[in-house]
């Protein structure tokens, strides 16, 4: 027979909140450094998002693509983003042109192919899939809830690089862990 005791010690559900936030940003954390340690790109990526999260159980994680290989594959995935990346790319490209991009030319030069990095790749997917998750047309997911993702990014060396130029634009308003 088992008797419960009345007054046993018990976790706060903030405690417990954060106690799952911490769990969860861990696994996150393991997870891109499998990813970048079996595979052969240089950064990469994960996003987490409670529902998504708590629909499969897992993250979505990507690399960045090859700039000389996957250059093909980088261009259609820029053609068929999300609206919300989309549109961010195209005010990028247009602050680009007209030499009003807040960022010293080697930055610039840096980001390579503007919306092709894994941050990128990773929030694009995220966002269809909860597009379909919670019923809502493709496209109408509003910036105002970016910030319900976090996203981590790391390099092949183990360091946490900032955002380039391009993703910092395109992604502006999720939650980024380690560096901004
Ligand atoms: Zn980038």
């Amino acid at each position: 027979m088992i008797i419960l005791a009345q007054n046993s010690p018990s976790i706060s559900p903030n405690l417990c909140r954060l106690f799952m936030a911490n769990y969860l940003i861990g696994n996150l954390v393991d997870k891109v450094d499998n990813l970048i340690i079996t595979g052969t790109q240089q950064v990469g990526a994960g996003i987490y998002h409670p529902s998504l999260h708590n629909q499969s159980g897992d993250f979505i994680t990507n690399l960045n693509f090859r700039p000389a290989s996957e250059a093909a594959l980088a261009d259609e995935f820029i053609d068929n983003t999300h609206p919300i990346i989309k549109n961010r790319l195209e005010y990028l490209d247009f602050l680009n042109r007209n030499n009003l991009l807040d960022a010293p030319e080697a930055s610039i030069v840096s980001a390579g192919k503007f919306a092709s990095h894994a941050e990128i790749r990773v929030l694009d997917e995220a966002i269809k899939k909860l597009e379909d998750l919670e019923g809502i047309p493709r496209g109408s997911f509003p910036e105002s809830r970016l910030d319900e993702f976090t996203i981590f990014v790391k390099f092949r060396t183990g360091t946490c690089p900032p955002r380039c130029v391009a993703c910092w634009h395109i992604s502006n308003g999720v939650l980024m862990i380690g560096n901004d």
